[in-house]
């Protein structure tokens, strides 16, 4: 079965119980969000009851907690130890994440790994190593899953020899995964054009059970371009029907895959376009009125 879905929002008054609905608005079976804004580390205390109600509401709508992902903010930078305190900072809150994650139930837990940003590749790495080495406890059910990265600035984890040296360096080694991101690839300088052929390489190295999320985004810019700008499904460089043999890859079907593509836009407001691409991708067909469909579906 095909496990689609999108990043949806969790917020401090409805929690899970809200993304659920939100899911289920754009016809998902699956969907990712992040535990409060994606840019701050401000969040809010889970509340038992309503985990409650949205696991029950998991259940009526056949989705399964295991396809439910959460997204670490994204300024949370284990590659940096230049600023002690900070480094510190995304340790603990690493730690409280994983924690407020048990506490819903989810499993999995994607990272981007960081950015060395004044010191070098390879310290970055290191960094990573450690910290990660400080948070996972051998106990814990949630699994980190690093992001592979476009290569935007001083970004590590554009080539995936650098998770692999991640993950040779951590102590518990099962509990990370790996989250492929198509836009972030074909950025890196990955021909997601030749999917299989990545597969296989990612399965020499890694192993393609190590892959826990796919990030599905078409791009804004050509391969290589170390840019990270995500593009609406077809919309992109990457275009359609290499997307959709990545989404239905035979090796990849038990892995959640998460649009991540950007809201359209129409007179100041923004509308979700995840209903009418998951609708798109379901019948393997390009809609080339997405953003009209949008903005019509959205208006009323
Ligand atoms: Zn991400
Ligand atoms: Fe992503
Ligand atoms: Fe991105």
């Amino acid at each position: 079965m095909l496990l689609i879905g999108s990043h949806v929002s969790f917020t401090s008054k409805e929690q899970l119980v809200g993304s659920v609905k939100e899911a289920i608005s754009y016809g998902a079976n699956s969907f990712m969000f992040y535990t409060g804004a994606p840019q701050n580390t401000k969040r809010c205390k889970i509340d038992y009851d309503l985990t409650v109600e949205a696991r029950n509401l998991l259940y009526e709508n056949n989705i399964e907690l295991k396809n439910i992902i959460v997204h670490a903010p994204y300024i949370i930078n284990l590659a940096n130890n230049k600023k002690k305190e900070n480094y510190e900072f995304a340790i603990n809150f690493l730690k409280e994440e994983i924690k407020r994650a048990e506490m819903l139930g989810i499993e999995k837990l994607v990272l981007h790994p960081g950015s060395f940003v004044n010191l070098d590749l390879e310290t970055g790495i290191n960094n990573v190593i450690n910290a990660l080495n400080e948070v996972i406890k051998p106990n814990q059910t949630v699994k980190i899953c690093l992001e592979t990265m476009a290569g935007k600035g001083s970004e590590t984890c554009y080539d995936i020899e650098h998770i692999k040296k991640i993950i040779d360096g951590v102590n518990y080694k099962d509990k990370v995964m790996v989250c492929l991101d198509t836009c972030h690839l074909n950025d890196a300088g990955y021909d997601m054009a030749s999917f299989d052929l990545f597969l296989d390489k990612f399965d020499n190295i890694i192993g393609i059970d190590k892959i826990g999320c796919v990030h599905v985004n078409d791009s804004k810019n050509p391969i290589a371009s170390h840019k990270d700008r995500h593009e609406n499904i077809g919309y992109g460089t990457i275009g359609f029907e290499s997307l959709i043999s990545i989404i239905y890859n035979k090796r990849l079907e038990k892995v959640p895959k998460i649009l991540e593509t950007p809201y359209v836009s129409s007179d100041e407001k923004t509308y979700p376009p995840y209903k009418f691409e998951i609708e798109m991708i379901r019948n393997k067909k390009f809609n080339k009125n997405l953003y009209e469909d949008v903005k019509n579906y959205y208006k009323n």
